[in-house]
């Protein structure tokens, strides 16, 4: 961001301070001071961010960084070659600090994820790849399927690597906010594969966090678990596929997945289930068949060990059995919405269906031709999306609101079906 959005930023946060010192409910109050201190807090570092001295608070923080570097392996030459041109990054500050502006439904998440395209594409890169997953699935004893799914979301198969400098990004981090300490470990193992040669400073980007690669590791997970599985002797999960492929089968290998077993499947709960669910709810298969747990097509359930179920839209939604080589897929992102969209993935490159059981929404997600589709249409008719990449962004939020509005609809910036078939009708051309 720049100092003058900044400055405009912290101006809003102390505007929210003072309405919460005139808030008249004690628990809104409460409410209003915890955002408000967020807030200060963030106007504050904003603000000795864009102040002219902080040019040197960093520099002196970056020469506090060169100490603590240079004594932990990293050469003097290493830290002011990698480091010469590093300056602050705001905009990486303000990311650190965002909170997301609503909540992405279930539906529509795994609808971006796992689309016709990028099941196409994942088929014809295990084509592609054949030999090489071939060579994973002995070495790390991980399905195919799992390896290619995760590529496929964690990087769209590589091309999605994030653009922004990692050093750059770390260092800032690492200077600045709230969780300094951590950053400082993530910009000494980025140091660390500058030091080794094994990719080249300039291809090292990614996310505003750090995240960088087809595998989107972070780089102390690089510096744990990438493996060189092209034999070059360099450890690149930027620009070898291979590298990629075997890092993320050694990482779901090292998170505990185990050879030939599945991930879990969709299941049917009894009519009015109200028995327990979650993925740590964990119980055996008799306990689960004795709450008249079936497989969706009605048959007894299989599996080995105890199971959690997972209800990602509640019981009347889509229900899972997972078991443990979920939670191996779950390590790698933390996320269980995260990690139903490559377990479905692989199942989807492995030839299975779509989910028997639809989501409880009588407005369904788009996948991303679809949401071009709507992006293109909505430049047609004079509302401004930016560039229809497929992306659903602020720009293209507000047009569908604008959209919405002008049929006489309440207006809610989602990218349905309902409003991509509103869009494609004749009759509400303007
Ligand atoms: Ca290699």
């Amino acid at each position: 961001m720049s100092c003058r959005r900044g400055h405009e930023y912290a101006r809003a946060a102390v505007r929210e301070a003072i309405r919460s010192t005139l808030a008249r409910s004690a628990s809104i109050a409460a409410a209003l001071r915890r955002s408000a201190a967020r807030g200060v807090a963030t106007a504050a570092a904003i603000s000795v961010f864009c102040a002219p001295a902080y040019a040197e608070t960093f520099a002196r923080c970056v020469a506090e960084l060169r100490t603590i570097a240079t004594a932990k392996g990293i050469t003097p030459l290493t830290f002011d070659t990698a480091m010469a041109a590093v300056e602050s990054d705001g905009d990486v500050l303000k990311a650190a600090d965002d909170q997301p502006e609503f909540t992405i439904p279930i539906w529509d998440y795994l609808a971006g994820l796992v689309d016709d395209e990028r099941i196409a594409d994942g088929r014809a890169r295990l084509d592609k790849w054949s030999a090489v997953l071939t060579d994973a699935e002995q070495k790390f004893g991980v399905d195919r399927h799992v390896i290619v799914a995760v590529w496929g979301v964690e990087s769209d198969y590589g091309r999605v690597l994030g653009k922004r400098a990692l050093l750059r990004s770390l260092a800032t981090l690492s200077c600045a906010g709230r969780r300094q300490a951590f950053f400082r470990g993530e910009l000494l193992a980025t140091l660390r594969i500058v030091q080794s040669g094994d990719i080249a400073p300039e291809a090292l980007v990614g996310s505003w966090a750090g995240a960088f690669g087809q595998t989107q590791f972070m780089p102390s997970t690089y510096q744990r678990l990438a493996v060189d599985f092209d034999g070059d002797g360099r450890r690149d999960i930027v620009a070898s596929v291979p590298d990629a492929l075997g890092s993320s089968a050694n990482y779901l290998r090292r998170a505990g997945w185990v050879t030939g077993q599945p991930w879990g499947y969709e299941v049917r709960l009894p009519t009015s289930y109200a028995g327990p669910s979650g993925r740590r709810a964990r119980q055996t298969l008799a306990q689960w068949s004795d709450l008249g747990v079936r497989q969706i097509d009605g048959s007894a359930l299989s599996g080995v060990g105890p199971a959690g179920l997972l209800v990602p839209a509640g019981a009347k939604g889509p229900a899972f059995l997972v078991f443990r080589n979920f939670d191996a897929i779950f390590a790698y992102n933390a996320a269980e919405s995260y990690a139903l969209a490559i377990a479905h993935l692989a199942d989807r490159l492995r030839g299975g269906s779509a989910f028997q059981t639809p989501w409880p929404t009588d407005d369904p997600g788009l996948g991303r031709a679809e949401r071009r589709e709507l992006q293109q249409r909505l430049t047609e008719r004079g509302f401004d999306i930016g560039t229809a990449d497929g992306i659903i962004g602020a720009k293209t939020r507000a047009a569908i609101s604008a959209f919405q509005t002008s049929i006489g609809v309440t207006p809610n910036g989602r990218a349905g079906q309902r409003v991509l078939r509103a869009l494609q009708s004749p009759g509400d051309q303007r």
